[in-house]
């Protein structure tokens, strides 16, 4: 007989405890296929000398539909699988509502004649999700595991502890929009300072603004703007402008938007609300005030999609990039809707669209399945 090693043994002894805790677990639980997916627990599990821990789930939740995110895209979402009787499961993240939680007024969703306070707007979304049985819950996804195989189960931890398997994840996780930090752009957010010209703009019709930025964005805001404000006056901390050729054009041929180059916010001003911009010429360091109600931050938006590279398919920014025309993304069951994966409108509306298309498309890919 060959002596066995200390490794070999090992090796056996661990195998044979991992086959003793599978059959464990196979009579705790009505679906084997649990254990092949979750390898890594069994194994962890067969360092405690073979039993289980008292707390051990008795299997592990598995569902038809997450989705991860509480914006208008989220919920819009909810309310279609809900509907289609999918029995969604939304994880709201660490901003419960979304963006418009920050905004006081939202005056361009339809359906609200007289306008409507964001966060009032999104209890709306979030009652309409729960009528049709949407299982809302408090968490943050940290960790995806996505299926590659068509039918697989994706597998996302919820808060570094609790791990959910869905056939289908809708990720609606938005776009953080990037602010410059000062405390008092802190003080009057949403009372003069916004991150979003075409939603906020109106507000501030026949007022002079100011708007910080030099690339596509703050170069279509500045112009959005100009045909509502009497004066724009665009900030841009180097001596041209990111933006492509064209919009350069129509910022510098637009008489009522002045760019001030080399200039830096030092803070903003008021009582109540923004009355004046303190700037500081970065080359000769001259500061002035210039007055102004509004004060637009265009620097850009940060999409929430760090815990999706190497899996989703991203563009260079970190945007999500759906199939064209639909919201399905590179891997099977897995669709993404919403500012996280759109840098170019924005909008709760258009994100309650795609939120419905990628409800629809789950359903479908669900009913392929079955
Ligand atoms: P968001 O609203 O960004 O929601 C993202 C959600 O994902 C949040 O609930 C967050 O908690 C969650 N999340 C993120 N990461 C995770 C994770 N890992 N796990 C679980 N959850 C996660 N649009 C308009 O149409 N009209 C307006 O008047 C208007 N005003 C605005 C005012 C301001 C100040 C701002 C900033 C935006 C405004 N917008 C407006 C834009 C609008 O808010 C967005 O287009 C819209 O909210 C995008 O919706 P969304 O569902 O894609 O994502």
């Amino acid at each position: 007989m060959v002596p066995r090693t200390r490794h070999s043994e090992e090796k056996t002894d661990v195998a044979w405890r991992a086959a003793n805790i599978q059959k464990r677990l196979t009579s705790l639980r009505d679906s084997p296929s649990i254990l092949s997916i979750n390898r890594a627990v069994i194994l962890e599990l067969t360092n405690e000398k073979g039993n289980l821990p008292a707390n051990f789930p008795n299997r592990m939740e598995q569902i038809e539909c997450l989705i991860i995110g509480s914006g208008p895209a989220g919920y819009t979402a909810a309310i279609y699988a809900a509907r289609a009787d999918l029995k969604p499961v939304m994880y709201v993240g660490l901003q419960p509502g979304g963006q418009l939680t920050t905004t006081t007024e939202v005056d361009n969703f339809p359906g609200y004649p007289q306008g409507i306070d964001g966060n009032a707007m999104m209890e709306d979304l979030k009652n309409q999700a729960e009528r049709f049985g949407t299982d809302v819950r408090w968490g943050m996804v940290s960790k995806a595991e996505f299926a590659t195989e068509v039918g697989g189960w994706h597998t996302l931890v919820i808060d570094e502890t609790t791990t959910v398997q869905a056939r289908t994840v809708i990720i609606s996780t938005g776009a953080t929009a990037k602010y410059l930090g000062l405390p008092s752009e802190e003080k009057f957010m949403g009372f003069g300072v916004s991150a979003c010209a075409v939603c906020d703009g109106f507000f501030y019709k026949g007022q002079e603004v100011v708007i910080v930025g030099g690339g596509d964005t703050a170069a279509e805001e500045a112009t959005y703007l100009s045909k509502l404000c009497p004066k724009v006056t665009m900030l841009v901390r180097k001596g041209e402008l990111r933006a492509s050729k064209a919009m350069q054009n129509r910022v510098l041929n637009t008489p009522n938007i002045e760019v001030r180059w080399f200039t830096e916010t030092v803070e903003l001003q008021g009582t109540k609300s923004v009355e004046g911009v303190k700037v500081r010429h970065l080359e000769t360091g001259v500061e002035d005030v210039i007055p102004a109600s509004g004060f637009f931050v265009a620097i850009g938006h940060k999409p929430n999609t760090d815990i999706f590279k190497g899996q989703l398919t991203m563009d260079e920014t970190g945007y999500l990039k759906t199939h064209p025309g639909t919201t399905s993304m590179n891997l099977p069951g897995v669709f993404a809707a919403g500012d996280v994966q759109d840098k170019v409108y924005r909008q709760a509306i258009t994100a309650a669209g795609t939120g419905c298309m990628a409800a629809l498309e789950a359903e479908r890919y669900l009913s392929t399945l079955h």
